[in-house]
């Protein structure tokens, strides 16, 4: 079926963290003409709220969803052209992203491949320009489509478009809430080269011996690395992390690095810091720490997680005293990366 329209859909399997809500209206789509004739429909059009959902793997759920899902589930992966430098492939907004990272390098088309594991759907990557192991999508990313929610009309948006950032794009700032990405083309550099500067895969790589590594190699090594570092939500319920790291000035790293010698940053080529969030985070002691049903990973101070039985409120009011604690001991204000809905 094209288009299914459902009520009370119960949202709380299709939520990475588990966490119970129902959406009174809930829109499944398998097509792109699917897509721009439920953006029509009164339950979607004149909806009190909306939300485009993928794999839920970066939202906290608070609660009941008065308005209307849209689940793009459009399948499709084709190779559709070349530029200078990369080979081209469309693949569909439902497609699965960590499937897609492994089907291109089967049909030896590597590039993707420290991008491995993320969990989630290929439409909801450029969204905030995933990003894991030294790799953010934007460097492998030619263009999408998207539909237009006010008039269904289909647009191309070229990487430009996008204004990608670090965990950011145009769809969290000015075009939030205004698409519906339907396809994502991805390019895979013609000359492929490791990108194996990040720490804990230069680690894992140099542990089994690997010096010149072959893009396998890397999709390996990101593949065990994540599974020893990060919970399984089927498991125990989270969305990977929870704070994007807060990027500061260059005065205010050189006082925060005064005050605390072994504060963890990252230069940027702007001069300013990233931060790493998870060490702010476990200085405030916060690692391993329950409240109720919810809690901080024992392992990753950066992974919030839900334990059963509890509610997205839970979970924010945990998010405010990690923040707040935080602000006050170093002056620093963290970001949540989910979505709240
Ligand atoms: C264990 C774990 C590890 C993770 N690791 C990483 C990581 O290393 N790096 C990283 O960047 N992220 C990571 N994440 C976060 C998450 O997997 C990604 O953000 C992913 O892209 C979300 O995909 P999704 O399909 O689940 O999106 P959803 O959670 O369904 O949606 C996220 C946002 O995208 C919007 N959206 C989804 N699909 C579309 C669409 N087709 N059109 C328009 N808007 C859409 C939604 O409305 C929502 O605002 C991790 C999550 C988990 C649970």
């Amino acid at each position: 079926m094209p288009l299914a329209l459902e009520t009370d859909r119960d949202l709380q399997p299709l939520n990475s963290f588990g966490l119970p809500g129902h959406a009174a209206h809930f829109i499944t789509c398998d097509s792109v003409a699917a897509v721009q004739e439920a953006v029509r429909l009164p339950e979607f059009a004149q909806a009190s709220r909306r939300l485009v959902l993928g794999g839920g793997s970066n939202l906290v759920i608070t609660g009941d969803f008065p308005g209307c899902v849209l689940a793009p589930r459009i399948a499709g992966f084709a190779r559709t052209g070349e530029t200078t430098d990369a080979w081209l492939v469309e693949v569909g907004a439902g497609e699965l992203w960590h499937a897609t990272v492994a089907r291109l390098l089967d049909e030896q088309l590597p590039g993707l491949e420290n991008l491995a594991l993320i969990p989630g759907s290929v439409g909801a990557a450029p969204i905030q320009n995933i990003g894991a192991y030294g790799l953010e999508l934007t460097s492998r990313f030619d263009s999408l489509q998207a539909v237009e929610i006010s008039t269904g009309a289909l647009r191309r948006f070229s990487r430009a478009d996008c204004a990608f950032a670090y965990r950011d794009s145009v769809f969290k700032r000015e075009a939030a809430g205004r698409f519906v990405i339907v396809s994502v083309t991805l390019a895979l550099p013609k000359r492929w080269a490791p990108v194996d500067a990040y720490a804990d895969l230069a680690r894992g790589l140099a542990q089994r011996g690997v010096s010149q590594p072959s893009a396998r190699d890397i999709f390996e090594v990101v593949v065990a690395t994540r599974r020893a570092k990060l919970p399984d939500p089927a498991v125990l319920g989270n969305a990977g992390s929870f704070f994007k790291n807060p990027v500061v000035s260059a005065a205010a790293w050189l006082r925060l690095s005064a005050e605390h010698p072994e504060i963890v940053g990252y230069p940027q080529a702007d001069g300013s810091v990233k931060l790493a969030a998870a060490w702010l985070i476990d200085r405030c002691g916060f690692k391993g720490q329950r409240r109720g049903a919810v809690g901080v990973h024992e392992r990753q101070a950066l992974v919030l997680v839900h334990h059963g039985g509890g509610r997205g409120s839970e979970l924010l009011a945990l998010a405010q005293e990690i923040s707040g604690t935080v602000q006050r001991r170093f002056g620093v204000q963290l970001e949540p990366e989910p979505v709240v809905v």
